[in-house]
């Protein structure tokens, strides 16, 4: 499948990573929109948040467990924004799932 994150998640992009195990890969965004920028995406391919099913229950689960340990690594003590893009509206770009970490700075008020 041609699919940028699946590769990036079998290592044949290169990513800077933040964690690994496996079922799961946390990397840093390459275009940073916060001091920190980090991407959480299951190993297994999910389209957006759209394709969910409770087949995939202990996966989601998982990820939000880890993402607060990745938020204390990286010093997100003030706080942090977790945000997954689903659809053409939210401008998904990349068509497997993940979940951006946004963090380091005061971010906008606003959603959208
Ligand atoms: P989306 O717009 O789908 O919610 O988010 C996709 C994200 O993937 C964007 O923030 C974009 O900067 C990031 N991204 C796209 N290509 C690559 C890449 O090759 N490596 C990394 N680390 N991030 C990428
Ligand atoms: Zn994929």
């Amino acid at each position: 499948m041609d699919c940028l994150f699946c590769k990036i998640a079998a290592g044949e992009i290169p990513s800077t990573k933040v964690y690994e195990d496996d079922r799961i890969l946390a990397f840093r965004d390459i275009a940073p929109q916060a001091p920190t920028h980090i991407l959480v995406i299951p190993k297994t391919h999910i389209p957006s948040v759209a394709a969910i099913t409770p087949e995939h229950s202990a996966l989601i689960g998982h990820i939000f467990e880890v993402i607060p340990q990745i938020a204390q690594a990286e010093g997100l003590e003030n706080g942090y924004r977790v945000v997954s893009n689903c659809g053409p509206d939210a401008r998904q770009t990349v068509h497997h799932l993940h979940f951006h970490i946004l963090g380091g700075r005061p971010l906008e008020a606003q959603m959208a």
